[in-house]
């Protein structure tokens, strides 16, 4: 593991939010770590380029890079961003964006506003995926529960039940499992177990296909 110049062009400031107490400040994109101005706890930012096998659990306001070669198997990873083109075990949980460029299996739970599974990728999700929005360009398998925008672009493929405001097909994407729009859905999902696997009688407004649906 090392320090990495960020993947994401780092801006002069960013504005984060204290772990522990949430209070929100600015700092510099070249700091690596300060302390929060409100309970002063030590907040870490430094970014983390994971390229071997790395088990200890990552709370950052920076960004967490796991290269083709790593393996991240932390049970609890909290950054700002992160970028996956290896091996992810554990959980991740990401204030901003993480982009998947990498195939096979993710065991952990992942949470984030954002997440893009790039083009050419396919995985397999095993828990449900909690973000805001999510964009597949790849192929995906697995359950999401997105309180914003699904989007599956040109050659995107999404196998599992979505629960979302919205979700947009474009042409040449693929859906294929069970929907529910709107934001009473979303409401309901929050009471379910976090692991139940399927939304087992969807409120009116759901559509059910059975089978994969082209976009047209
Ligand atoms: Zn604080």
């Amino acid at each position: 593991m090392q320090r990495f110049e960020g993947f994401w062009k780092s801006k002069r400031t960013n504005v984060i939010e204290c772990f522990d107490c949430q209070r929100k400040q600015e700092v510099s994109g070249a700091a690596t770590s300060t302390i929060c101005p409100s309970c002063s706890a030590h907040i870490d930012l430094s970014d983390y380029k994971i390229t071997t096998s790395f088990s200890r659990s990552i709370r950052t306001k920076g960004e967490v890079h796991v290269t083709t070669k790593g393996d991240l198997s932390s049970s609890s990873v909290r950054c700002r961003r992160a970028l996956i083109e290896g091996r992810l075990r554990g959980n991740l949980d990401c204030a901003g964006t993480i982009v998947i460029n990498t195939s096979g299996k993710i065991l952990g739970r992942l949470s984030a506003s954002e997440i893009v599974v790039e083009k050419r990728c396919e995985v397999q999700f095993f828990r449900r995926v909690r973000v805001s929005n999510i964009e597949i360009r790849g192929r995906m398998s697995g359950e999401v529960v997105a309180d914003g925008m699904v989007t599956i672009r040109k050659n995107g493929v999404l196998e599992g039940n979505v629960t979302a405001k919205a979700i947009n097909v474009e042409k040449g994407g693929t859906f294929s499992g069970q929907v529910v729009v709107g934001r009473r859905a979303l409401q309901q999902t929050e009471l379910l177990p976090n692991e139940s696997p399927t939304v087992s009688e969807p409120p009116e407004g759901s559509i059910n296909l059975a089978r994969p649906l082209p976009a047209t």
